[in-house]
């Protein structure tokens, strides 16, 4: 299994891509999350959309969601592909179509379309668990806000890799709750976790500040990404910095990691 970081910005990044990722497998792809600026971030590593077998879904904000009319119109209008294969969680459908994607999709030519013209939905159930070539993926909820009325998930992925046995625990967008996710922390061999760089913390997302506070075992196999654009614009320094603060480090946009049972690999 391969892991390929499309782009490792935050929603705002302008020196980056956006927080999304490809999985690679049996000559296969799946991206995780469909941001606005996805059909330059993919190109940027050489793809199109004809090279993407299925998405999956982690939250419903534009850096995770803002791509998927490119994806959904580019696929219809071509004879030759498939609807893409969506895995998401049962929950998000309805208001994923109704409060984002209707205004865009819903008219063509002589037709009314829906979500399942554009896309081979897979609503993933209340037991949190979808397969895709061979990888087991579990649902982590976190929190990513509370609204006043509601508190906004992200669901996160527990990526188990059956052929090399590997664990890969993906944060998704997240405040900082340890205790939450602990067992997830635990039982991953590798973490890519989100990481907010600013000066002044959202309170919607991890600061780097606070994951630093993490135990050493923990940073030892996390990997940062979702970080504003100072990281880009001093690379070096904050890759020194984390690597001294005990992570494995920043991941960059068009990073790669190798995941086989010998451990894992990045390459640029
Ligand atoms: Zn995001």
């Amino acid at each position: 299994m391969e892991i390929q970081f499309l782009g490792t910005g935050s929603a705002f990044c302008l020196h980056n891509y956006q927080s999304n990722l490809l999985i690679k497998k049996n000559d296969q792809l799946l991206l995780v999350d469909a941001g606005g600026d996805l059909r330059f971030s993919l190109n940027n590593v050489g793809y199109s959309i004809r090279d993407i077998d299925a998405l999956y879904i982690s939250h419903l904000h534009n850096d995770h969601i803002g791509g998927m009319e490119f994806i959904a119109l580019f696929t219809y209008f071509d004879p030759t592909r498939l609807p893409l294969k969506l895995f998401i969680h049962q929950t998000l459908i309805k208001e994923l179509w109704e409060n984002a994607l209707k205004a865009g999709l819903s008219s063509v030519q002589n037709k009314m379309l829906t979500l399942e013209d554009y896309f081979n939905v897979h609503p993933i159930a209340s037991d949190h668990i979808f397969e895709w070539q061979d990888i087991l993926f579990t649902l982590i909820p976190t929190t990513h806000m509370f609204n006043g009325q509601l508190t906004i998930l992200t669901y996160g992925l527990m990526i188990h890799d059956k052929s090399s046995g590997s664990q890969v625990f993906f944060t998704g967008d997240t405040q900082f709750y340890p205790k939450s996710i602990q067992t997830a922390y635990d039982q991953s061999n590798i973490i890519i976790h989100d990481c907010e760089t600013s000066v002044f913390k959202s309170g919607v997302h991890s600061h780097y500040d606070d994951i630093k506070t993490l135990d050493q075992q923990i940073k030892a196999k996390t990997y940062l990404w979702h970080y504003q654009d100072n990281v880009v614009m001093d690379f070096d320094i904050w890759q020194k910095k984390a690597q001294h603060d005990g992570f494995r480090g920043f991941v960059a946009k068009g990073d790669r990691l190798t995941v086989t049972e010998n451990g894992v690999s990045r390459y640029k």
